[in-house]
């Protein structure tokens, strides 16, 4: 059982992580899947749909840009997210390891529209630990294709549960959601938080206030 007053926070500074392989890749490279000329005709068609003019000058290239943006947002529908969690290695150690404000966009299933902001995760191993850049690629892969905030919290706890048998993981994510900001009832700078506490996070109330405080103390 990790002793919690001596969880040690982990530098979120991606930039200098140790020990991490150069896995350049990532999952826009993926986007071979996306039929890109399918998503060309359905764009030419709303562009008609919507009263404009496909052929006018500054349209013309549109459907094919949407297209090979769409190809890159929705990447992660042909990546496996475990995949990241596999190159694990041994370690005795069992205290906190967190890694905050890893930034991700994603798209809201519901609308099509862009919803954005930082996912916190935080997990007590089981023997298990990975490359902290494994992390982002996981967030990265998961929130690449259609989702609900709410599901990609807890997908990416599971899959740390599934892959790494962690004794406690907390996911925390908070995003703005353009659907909110843009359309509908318009609330700019709304922001909504999520969060997956398992195992010892949510066994524990200690355990949880302790990677909350570590995730906020520091915002005024
Ligand atoms: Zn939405």
């Amino acid at each position: 059982m990790a002793n919690s007053k001596q969880s040690s926070e982990t530098s979120r500074d991606m930039g200098s992580l140790s020990g991490e392989l150069s896995d350049s890749s990532n999952g826009a490279q993926k986007s071979g899947k996306v039929d890109q000329p399918r998503i060309e005709r359905a764009v030419r068609e709303i562009l008609a749909a919507v009263g404009e003019d496909p052929d006018r000058e500054g349209l013309r290239e549109t459907p094919a840009r949407v297209a090979r943006m769409y190809a890159e947002l929705f990447s992660g529908l042909h990546d496996q997210p475990e995949r990241h969690l596999r190159k694990f290695f041994t370690e005795k150690y069992d205290e906190m390891v967190l890694v905050k404000d890893i930034s991700f966009n994603s798209m809201c299933e519901h609308h099509m529209l862009p919803f954005t902001g930082v996912a916190h995760i935080g997990y007590i191993p089981n023997g298990k630990v990975v490359g902290l850049s494994k992390l982002a690629r996981v967030v990265e892969s998961v929130s690449h294709r259609p989702q609900v905030q709410e599901r990609m919290t807890e997908e990416i706890a599971n899959l740390l549960i599934q892959e790494l048998d962690v004794k406690g993981v907390a996911v925390v994510i908070e995003a703005t959601h353009s659907c909110m900001t843009i359309r509908g009832v318009r609330k700019p700078g709304s922001v909504c938080v999520t969060s997956a506490m398992k195992g010892i996070f949510r066994a524990n109330l200690s355990s949880r206030s302790e990677v909350m405080t570590l995730i906020y103390g520091n915002r005024g």
